[in-house]
């Protein structure tokens, strides 16, 4: 999403926004009455954070479109949250965040914090593979060595590899713990054969 897309996205006010963000599976659009056997409905409501709520109509009774969701318990307005994505998405510093968003400075911390976490959760879960014949990926790691009560005898304390690997933009961190040999292992899990390393 550009410059363009997200002036449109947040001019066209609540509504677009709470179904954008329905088609990215991000709020909750659908919502089954088990007791009516009903599917629940969109309803106006003045009291959500989100301008809408859901109702079934039959009980009557009333769920919020972020149950289950990520955004439930947030009391951040939709345009505010938007708005925090959008920005986050294009590295911008949390300074610039504060004056374009009007949010708290601790609000904006802990909302990249929330959003590097999903990123983190995605890379994880869904390995990417990096380079491939004629490429070139760049590595780069470090060992470290907890010395216990910080006394000697370090090279016999375990080791903890973290290691980087950098393709064209694409970044995959992972940290193994463990010795040289898991770094390869990494190395094999995350690189297609024949690709070329370069170490930083
Ligand atoms: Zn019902």
């Amino acid at each position: 999403m550009d410059l363009y897309d997200f002036t449109a996205l947040v001019g066209g006010g609540k509504e677009k926004i709470v179904k954008y963000l329905q088609d990215s599976l991000i709020l909750r659009r659908e919502l089954y009455c088990q007791l009516c056997q009903r599917d629940y409905t969109m309803v106006k409501n003045k009291v959500s954070i989100v301008g809408y709520m859901l109702r079934c109509p039959g009980c009557h009774r009333k769920r919020q479109l972020q149950t289950g969701t990520f955004l439930e318990g947030s009391r951040l307005q939709v345009d505010k949250f938007v708005g925090l994505l959008f920005l986050c998405a294009h590295e911008a510093p949390i300074k610039m965040v504060l004056s374009m968003t009007g949010v708290s400075s601790g609000t904006a911390i802990q909302w990249y914090q929330y959003f590097r976490d999903i990123c983190s959760w995605k890379l994880v879960n869904s390995p990417t593979m990096l380079g491939g014949p004629g490429k070139i990926v760049q590595i780069d790691e470090s060992v470290m060595v907890r010395a216990k009560y910080h006394r000697g005898h370090q090279l016999r304390a375990k080791q903890c590899w973290v290691f980087g690997i950098y393709n064209l933009g694409s970044m995959i961190q992972t940290q193994k713990r463990g010795t040289w040999s898991s770094l390869s292992n990494a190395m094999r899990r995350c690189c297609f054969p024949s690709s070329s390393v370069s170490s930083l």
